[in-house]
């Protein structure tokens, strides 16, 4: 089946108990046994599964096209269970662009740890393929990168990593499964940061990792979520759940949106640079193309007259929101580099803009306002 239809249907069945549609929320911490002590539904108790987690597992895992998946309490804690699963002296290579939260993360969390992490630029294979040692164990990447939209060759990093003996794992939250499918490209793992597009509403935290195959490394990752504890509660999987009934169309009018603001902007005499792997000056615009099925709803523009010019356009906006995160039907901007602070590799006349799903021609003429003399 087609991903619309997946996208309904994945992880959900009319309720057996009483024939409800929409899956009710099972709260319940724990469940009842037989006299026996057998557990005739085959739940224990929530932290170790959960009827609303299991169902969004289902679905992600089916999305992706994985076969199995975890869900965690946030983005941030799939991430570092993936990394509690590595052992101390092992090597991790780590995107330079990736998501703020994952470098602090390995370079900060881990480096205490004993993990050794490698901040490499891996939009350029031949710098992935210097960066190995004996002892790595896993690369991670994200494409499109934050906030610069660099694209990663998934296909030819998850080649490299295998002949090194390690694993690969993609943030494919600015993507979604619906643009781009780094499992059918070789990868290992998925992560997501369920808060983004796939719950879709910016009102629910959540993360999920969903793995190619049952491997010990997902076996080591379902372990740490069980007994780490850092599970998605059922509300949340429920609303996470809910949301990506619609993600496919969101997907299209996100998309629509940021290429007409995109070209918009490469427009503007205000505007010296645009990054949107849609026009087709972006650097990474042929690899995106044929690595994902389309550019996304994620752009950052860089403004004339430095940061003080970024932030008095920012200051101006009436439509957008100034905030973080994205993937929500609200558009959003953000001045990445002092949302980031000390050690950001943002550039000071950076704004980031999360494009939602308004008429196209209304955020237009807000940001034409913002820009104007
Ligand atoms: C938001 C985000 C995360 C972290 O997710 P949280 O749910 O905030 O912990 C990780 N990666 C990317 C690309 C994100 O946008």
């Amino acid at each position: 089946m087609k991903l619309e239809t997946l996208a309904v249907h994945a992880g959900h069945a009319p309720d057996a108990s009483t024939g409800a549609v929409i899956p009710p929320i099972t709260l319940s911490t724990t469940f009842a046994r037989e006299p026996d002590g057998s557990t005739p539904h085959g739940w224990v108790y929530t932290r170790y599964a959960n009827p609303n987690r299991d169902s969004l597992e289902r679905c992600l895992a089916t999305l992706e096209g994985g076969a199995a998946c975890a869900v965690f309490a946030s983005g941030s804690a799939a991430t570092m269970t993936v990394l509690q699963s590595l052992s101390p002296g092992d090597h991790v290579i780590v995107a330079e662009d990736a998501y703020f939260g994952t470098l602090r993360l390995a370079s900060e969390l881990f480096a205490r740890w004993g993990l050794a992490v490698s901040l490499v630029r891996t939009s350029d294979p031949d710098a992935v393929a210097a960066a190995f040692t004996a002892r790595t164990r896993l690369v991670w990447l994200e494409t499109p990168s934050n906030p610069l939209l660099h694209i990663t060759d998934l296909a030819a990093v998850a080649e490299l990593a295998r002949r090194h003996g390690a694993w690969t794992a993609v943030d494919n939250s600015w993507a979604t499964p619906v643009l781009q499918r780094p499992l059918e490209l070789g990868c290992d793992l998925v992560m997501h940061a369920t808060t983004k597009y796939l719950g879709g509403h910016s009102d629910t935290l959540g993360g999920a990792i969903v793995a190619r195959e049952e491997n010990e490394l997902f076996q080591r990752i379902r372990s740490t979520q069980m007994h780490g504890g850092a599970v998605q509660s059922p509300f949340d999987c429920w609303l996470v759940l809910r949301g990506i009934r619609t993600l496919p169309y969101r997907m299209r009018g996100h998309c629509a949106n940021a290429r007409a603001v995109a070209e918009y902007l490469g427009r503007h005499k205000r505007v010296a640079a645009v990054h949107y792997p849609g026009l087709p000056g972006h650097p990474g615009h042929a690899l995106a193309a044929a690595q994902m099925s389309d550019f996304g709803g994620m752009l950052s523009i860089q403004v004339r007259g430095g940061r003080d010019a970024a932030l008095r356009a920012k200051s101006r906006v009436e439509l957008f929101t100034r905030a973080t995160s994205l993937g929500g039907p609200e558009s959003l901007v953000e001045h990445r580099h002092s949302v980031e602070g000390a050690g950001s590799r943002a550039p000071e006349d950076l704004l980031r803009l999360s494009i939602g799903l308004e008429h196209p021609d209304d955020l237009i003429a807000d940001l034409e306002r913002a820009l104007a003399d």
